[in-house]
């Protein structure tokens, strides 16, 4: 299996539960490497260019703005089967419907607010890197 890269969010409710460490160390733990990482306050274009794929869900605007009221962790994770092993370590979109020991099941109340974001396939994954990182601050290549 190549190593692969995914891209993920800490979203505004686990960063205000204070719980980044905690999920930083189960990507750490399940072999996902932070290749890059940076602590930001999405702007509504930025939350809004982000989920346009979303745009003409009835959750769009409530998402939107989920997103953009606090600071989020934007991140690189690096590894095997990087996209899918994250996707694992999230669970289910709904809370209720993740699996024990996920991540969205121990820090997430709700589908509104699921504490992580995760691209769903390598493709999603190098326009969302692209999205947030230029490729100077991918830190891979320091190794
Ligand atoms: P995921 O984040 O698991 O990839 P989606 O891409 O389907 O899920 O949706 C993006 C985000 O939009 C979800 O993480 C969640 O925050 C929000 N969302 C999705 N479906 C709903 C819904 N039915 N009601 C409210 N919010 C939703
Ligand atoms: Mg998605």
């Amino acid at each position: 299996m190549a190593i692969e890269r995914t891209f993920s969010i800490i979203k505004p409710d686990a960063v205000a539960k204070n719980v980044i460490g905690e999920i930083v160390s189960r990507f750490e733990k399940n072999g996902l490497r932070i290749v890059a990482s940076k602590m930001l306050q999405l702007t509504q274009e930025q939350a809004e260019g982000f989920y346009a794929e979303h745009k003409e869900r009835g959750f769009f605007k409530d998402l939107v703005s989920f997103m953009t009221s606090g600071p989020v962790v934007v991140q690189v994770l690096e590894g095997e089967n990087a996209v899918l092993k994250n996707r694992e370590l999230m669970g289910a979109t709904n809370p209720k419907e993740a699996a024990a020991g996920t991540i969205r099941a121990d820090f997430a109340v709700s589908i509104d607010e699921n504490a992580v974001h995760g691209s769903d396939a390598p493709e999603s994954a190098a326009r969302e890197i692209a999205y947030f990182f230029s490729a100077n601050e991918l830190c891979d290549r320091i190794r």
